[in-house]
């Protein structure tokens, strides 16, 4: 998730200028497939012609989470901020970072080992 507004000294949201560019976990195709196969593996996952066709044809990828499918991301052109903008952006995307680390952990107790 790209954070593309933040908040001034009143609070009220900014847009901030941003770009479209093409999702580097994907490469634009807005889903993947990051199981890598052996030879073997890839026979037996998926036998037939028509199974290795729909595995090229992207059919057991993933949707990238990421850009959500879209294949794109916006990017924020902090080279257009001002300087306060800069520093409530980069403020905005540390909370955002410590906002994710709190919900990992809360889900690695949730669903943790059992004893
Ligand atoms: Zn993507």
């Amino acid at each position: 998730v790209t954070i593309t507004t933040i908040y001034d000294a009143d609070e009220n949201p900014v847009e901030l200028p941003f770009k479209w560019v093409i999702c580097g976990r994907c490469n634009g195709h807005g889903h993947y497939n990051d199981h890598v196969y052996t030879g073997d593996e890839f026979e037996e996952a998926f036998p037939t012609d028509e199974d290795k066709d729909d595995y090229v044809n992207g059919r057991y990828d993933r949707t990238c989470e990421s850009c959500d499918g879209s294949g794109k991301v916006k990017a924020v052109r902090t080279d257009l901020l001002t300087a306060e903008q800069l520093e409530a952006y980069e403020d905005a995307v540390e909370d955002e970072a410590v906002d994710r680390a709190a919900m990992a952990a809360e889900m690695r107790y949730c669903f943790g080992p059992m004893y």
